[in-house]
């Protein structure tokens, strides 16, 4: 039995960010399935993290080893190879690490496993089953450590940031980007990516379409692609197929715990301390918003470091909390729970929303018990395939003794 202050679950950006803010006052054990902390950046071999957080522009390898050595210099003890496989108590988890089987029993948890792109089975994508077929974190793994495998033609499914993301890593194994897909009428990477990604990787995103189908013996041969608009259907050579996109955090330890779980998101609820209803369990990172930059989930852990310390002095159980709830075009918003007093959301005070549709200047409208509690214009448009920022200040209007609080766009 192992008992620091505080456990964290999983070495990506959010948890080594809380570790490091953590470890001068509390003792920090985190513990990463992998052989390696670092998260997702480890395996992305490109430029773009650490803006926000850092305000530097670093490739995904670097960042993960700056934050994993801030961790560790502030005094964090991480534990690789070591996966969490269920709960021993409300704050107490079963590990299986190199040593063998043991037990963490800690005075907080924070969960910061992140999310994964859906894979092949759970796109229920038919035709044959060959190899060849990749999520891009599965690319970039193989690509990064130098394994075989990746082909000359690829067709992306997705137009969105990370689409962006696995075209490089693509062009950096040699292997050319024939079609980029998206059932949106638009594509929904940010127009400078989707401009320079047109330009320079001469990639072209066919945009309101669908792979039907997956055609290859042992190797992809081809994929058919259906126009959406008018239902006719083309076969497009390649021996490559990444998914992109599709992101499912994960959420196992969360329901394992019994935490309430967003239908639509699949994320465990959190306040904007980020709390989970279980006293003493917090999460954070893309688990709570599947998904969002890195230097995002690092600043989370930010936030959640200081939400952890008043816990650990003792700081009184937040009372009843009044649900958020997303409407459409919005799929999910986080955090879900606010409460009256707590402090404005993790990364600047922003809500995080996920739109199904393309609004150019939306008109953000906070509903409760019927009454119209704030209407903001905002000069952003909310665009399906990446997080739609609004200021938490649309809130403040919320009475806290009424009932549950909805935000969507005005029509
Ligand atoms: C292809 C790709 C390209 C990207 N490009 C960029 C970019 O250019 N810039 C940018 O800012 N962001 C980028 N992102 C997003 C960024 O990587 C994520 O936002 C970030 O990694 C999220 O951090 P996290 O700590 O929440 O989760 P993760 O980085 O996913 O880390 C979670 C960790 O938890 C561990 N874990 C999970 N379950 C368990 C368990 N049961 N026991 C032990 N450990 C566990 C996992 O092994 C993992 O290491 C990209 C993402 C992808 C997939």
């Amino acid at each position: 039995m192992t008992r620091p202050d505080v456990v964290i679950v999983g070495a990506g950006p959010a948890g080594l960010r809380a570790a490091a803010d953590l470890a001068g006052a509390a003792e920090v054990l985190v513990l990463e399935r992998e052989a390696e902390a670092g998260g997702i950046p480890r395996h992305s071999d490109h430029t773009g993290y650490g803006v926000r957080d850092l305000r530097r522009v670093l490739t995904g390898p670097k960042y993960a080893r700056l934050l994993r050595e801030r961790a560790e210099a502030a005094g964090a003890t991480i534990l690789t190879g070591a996966t969490v496989t269920g709960w021993a108590g409300e704050r107490a988890l079963e590990v299986t690490a190199p040593s063998g089987r043991i037990t963490v029993e800690a005075r907080a948890v924070v969960l910061a496993t992140g999310a994964r792109e859906r894979p092949r089975p759970a796109r229920l994508i038919p035709g044959d089953r060959p190899s060849g077929v990749f999520t891009t974190g599965q690319l970039q793994q193989i690509v990064h450590g130098g394994q075989p495998g990746v082909g000359e033609r690829a067709v992306v499914v997705g137009g969105e940031a990370v689409s962006w993301s696995a075209v490089l890593t693509l062009r950096h194994a040699g292997c050319r980007t024939v079609l980029m897909t998206t059932e949106y009428p638009r594509p929904d990477a940010y127009l400078l990516f989707h401009g320079l990604g047109r330009i320079a990787l001469r990639t072209r995103v066919a945009t309101r379409t669908r792979v039907t189908r997956i055609v290859g013996r042992g190797r992809v041969e081809a994929v058919e692609v259906e126009d959406l608009r008018t239902g006719r259907r083309r076969t497009v050579g390649c021996d490559t197929v990444v998914l992109t996109g599709d992101w499912i955090p994960d959420n196992e330890l969360a329901r394992a715990a019994g935490l309430p779980i967003d239908p639509a998101s699949r994320s465990p609820l959190v306040d904007t301390a980020l709390r989970t209803p279980r006293p003493g369990v917090f999460a954070a990172g893309n688990l709570v918003h599947p998904v969002d930059t890195a230097d995002v989930a690092a600043l989370d852990g930010a936030a959640v470091a200081g939400h952890v310390r008043a816990y650990l002095d003792g700081q009184p159980s937040p009372g009843e909390a009044l649900p958020l709830r997303a409407e459409a075009p919005f799929r999910w918003v986080s955090p879900q729970l606010l409460r009256p007093g707590d402090p404005a959301p993790a990364g600047g005070g922003r809500l995080l929303l996920w739109s199904d549709e393309h609004v150019a200047v939306p008109c953000v409208v906070v509903r409760q018990d019927g009454r119209t509690v704030a209407e903001r214009r905002l000069w952003w448009p909310a665009a399906p395939g990446r997080v739609f920022r609004v200021p938490s200040g649309v809130l403040d209007g919320v009475d806290a003794t009424g009932g549950p609080v909805t935000i969507g766009i005005r029509r």
